[in-house]
């Protein structure tokens, strides 16, 4: 250890392989139009299974370095999410650093359409937290690869109803591993976020026969699933304290931490929210601790994921359904490696998700395209047969 004074850029620098690294990323870009105002970066973690997929987010990061590690540990889930979905898809994501709400134009996201159809296919665009269908039809005006795109213009639209249709499955899973049966009918499901994926999620509780309790900081949208289905309100600040069988995060991140899971009262925490542990790590331990059982939010939401890979091959919405239908046996198969590894949900599905991509990266060692010779062999094989 030297003493040397570094500067903090030049630290930033040095430790940008050692970054890519730790992770395994294949590759990162850093895409820069001084005259749009695009700063962006994308990160292709692996390409293993196909195209890495995943979102462009737009939001005003505190510095270039925040930006940089969000991209690299989005990406890294996708991988994962995509692996263990049984999907044919890599892991990559995209930020874009400006706000959301005035810094959006044609040009910028046209130019970023353009570093991806440089890409030639490696990494597929689609909208997250920050972007929106609009801003991925300017985009599909440069390049194709890109997903999200709606109804009317021949893409997938609206993820919701697929996504609370695979968490209503993973659900009832995680139920069949909890209670032994997988049966919703008379359990008590507290939903905080009342959304688009909580909607449709509350229209599947309620006709299997659960009771819904249901929250959200706009008190209308809660209304709503009220008024439709039959749930009963509870203020945003209660719904940690609601004794129920099933907690379902639907709004933010974040929101099992230190002082949200000692006020559970429930058995199981099953829901479509982004990174919901706090501290990944410390906080799925806590829940276990307390007999809590977790089912993985990247595993149990891969429904919207599924959504827009069904848009690559034509989209259908009846295959995108039945596709979700499956998280019921992947979430299964989660909680049965985690038993018998002794491993945390979160890790069993890392784990799976890894064997996968062990598993196909071999099948890909055996040579079984076209090679240059190809033409040649094909000539040689013609005489000798004439
Ligand atoms: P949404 O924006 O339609 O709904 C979120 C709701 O949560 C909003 O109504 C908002 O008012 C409410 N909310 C925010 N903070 C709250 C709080 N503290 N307490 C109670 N309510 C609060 O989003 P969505 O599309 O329904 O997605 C819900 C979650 O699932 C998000 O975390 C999203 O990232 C994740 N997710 C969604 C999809 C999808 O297909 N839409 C796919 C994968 C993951």
């Amino acid at each position: 250890m030297t003493n040397a004074v570094v500067n903090p850029e030049e630290t930033v620098a040095l430790s940008l392989f050692s970054e890519l690294e730790k992770y395994e990323h294949e590759q990162v870009i850093f895409c820069s139009d001084k005259k749009v105002g695009l700063r962006a970066i994308i990160a292709v973690h692996n390409t293993t299974l196909g195209p890495a997929l995943g979102g462009a987010r737009m939001w005003q990061y505190a510095s270039d370095y925040e930006a940089l590690i969000d991209v690299l540990r989005l990406s890294r889930g996708m991988t994962y999410k995509a692996a263990v979905s049984g999907l044919n898809l890599g892991g990559g994501k995209a930020v874009i650093i400006g706000n959301s709400k005035t810094d959006k134009s044609e040009a910028l996201f046209r130019t970023y359409g353009r570093f991806i159809e440089g890409l030639g296919g490696r990494y597929i665009t689609a909208e997250d937290v920050g972007t929106d269908v609009r801003d991925m039809e300017w985009v599909r005006m440069e390049t194709k690869y890109v997903t999200g795109i709606s109804r009317a213009l021949g893409g997938s639209g609206d993820p919701s109803p697929v996504t609370a249709l695979g968490v209503y499955m993973g659900m009832k899973a995680a139920c069949s591993e909890r209670y032994g049966n997988d049966s919703l009918n008379k359990k008590k499901i507290a939903v905080q976020g009342a959304g688009h994926v909580a909607y449709h999620l509350c229209g599947y509780l309620r006709r299997e026969g659960a009771k819904v309790y249901v929250s959200d900081i706009f008190e209308e949208k809660a209304r709503r699933i009220v008024n439709e289905y039959g749930a009963e309100y509870v203020p945003p600040d209660q719904i940690y304290d609601v004794e129920a069988h099933i907690f379902c995060p639907a709004a933010l991140g974040g929101v099992l931490n230190d002082e949200t899971i000692p006020r559970l009262k429930v058995d199981i925490i099953a829901g479509p929210a982004n990174n919901q542990l706090k501290d990944e790590t410390v906080h799925e331990q806590m829940l276990l601790d307390r007999g809590i059982l977790y089912a993985p939010d990247f595993v149990i939401n891969a429904g919207g994921l599924i959504n827009v890979a069904n848009e690559l091959e034509g989209y259908n919405q009846e295959r995108a359904l039945s596709q979700a239908r499956e998280i019921y046996d992947v979430i299964k198969n989660i909680l049965a490696t985690a038993k018998k590894l002794n491993m945390t949900a979160n890790q069993a599905a890392i784990h799976l998700a890894e064997e996968r991509l062990a598993k196909i990266g071999q099948i890909k060692q055996i040579y079984a395209g076209k090679s240059q010779y190809a033409g040649r062999l094909g000539e040689m094989h013609q005489r000798a047969t004439a």
